[in-house]
């Protein structure tokens, strides 16, 4: 019987006082578990296969670059809980990066009051967007914060060395929801003349997505979408194609040093540089993108 199975019969039974008394967990007992859980994550990889446990489980300590442990356990079909043993993996892991395996994204979720697994939501995962095509009026960083709302919720837009957006695009990491499709575009009436302005928006680490429809989780040729299945056309000239990845930040020059975030939360000029890293397993490639540099870069 499968971890499914057993949430649905537990769902079904009726129980009665037969079944034994409710105890009250000790608050001693309680607190232990609450720290634990306090080191804990919760991850689905976002895709309509079944990854490669064997591969995944091996693997995502390196890909993650855990330095102090991690226990990883399947719940069900792409569910792992991670157990981490320090709060400095669990927080890189959780802020850093956008991690993917197999091309397949890796939604983290925080476990929250009892840490039932049914009530996580694996909807949104942070990503670094790019935005060209800005007129240079529009390069500072407030509009910085605009344009990254009209896609979904800002978490930081990125400033060069004057602490200002002064290069060729403007770059912001948000929250995306991943259930719905990218956005690959911004229309924006500039000067309020009526004139558009349509940007453009490369995604930097994308996971694997639907070229047709422009979700993540399933490929071009499984898009469940029949209409846009059947429809003719290469990978470069449809909608969410290629133009949708982003290439990383220019002119970085390596520098050794502990993790840290993408965007620096300091606003001074150094950044980690994102690492691709790709491993053969089996029949599964594994790639991450996450740092384990840090880099300066210019505009
Ligand atoms: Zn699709």
């Amino acid at each position: 019987m499968n971890s499914e199975e057993i949430a649905m019969l537990c769902a079904n039974m009726s129980l009665t006082e037969k079944d034994g008394p409710v105890q009250r967990l000790h608050t001693d007992l309680r607190t232990v578990g609450i720290q634990r859980m306090a080191l804990c994550l919760v991850g689905k990889v976002i895709t309509n296969k079944m990854v490669n446990r064997e591969a995944f489980l091996g693997l995502i300590g390196r890909i993650w670059q855990v330095e102090e442990g991690l226990e990883v356990e399947v719940v069900r079909h792409n569910i792992f809980t991670f157990h981490f043993h320090s709060i400095g993996d669990r927080r890189h892991v959780l802020e850093d990066g956008t991690w993917t395996f197999d091309g397949a994204l890796i939604v983290l979720a925080e476990p929250a009051g009892k840490g039932a697994i049914e009530d996580l939501r694996f909807d949104c995962s942070k990503f670094g967007v790019q935005t060209h095509c800005v007129p240079l009026v529009c390069m500072t960083k407030e509009i910085g914060r605009f344009l990254g709302g009209m896609v979904r919720e800002v978490v930081e837009v990125d400033v060069g060395k004057s602490r200002e957006c002064s290069g060729k695009f403007l770059r912001v990491r948000m929250r995306i929801d991943v259930n719905i499709p990218l956005r690959w575009c911004l229309r924006v009436d500039v000067m309020r003349d009526g004139e558009e302005t349509v940007m453009v928006l490369p995604y930097e680490c994308l996971p694997n997505h639907c070229f047709r429809c422009g979700r993540i989780g399933h490929s071009t040729q499984n898009c469940p979408n029949p209409t846009l299945r059947m429809e003719a056309g290469g990978g470069e000239d449809l909608p969410f194609g290629a133009s949708l990845r982003a290439f990383g930040p220019e002119k970085l020059v390596g520098q050794k040093g502990r993790r840290g975030n993408n965007f620096n939360r300091n606003s001074s000029v150094r950044y980690a540089q994102e690492k691709t890293v790709e491993r053969k397993c089996g029949d599964a490639t594994v790639t991450s993108v996450g740092r384990g540099e840090h880099g300066v870069f210019g505009y």
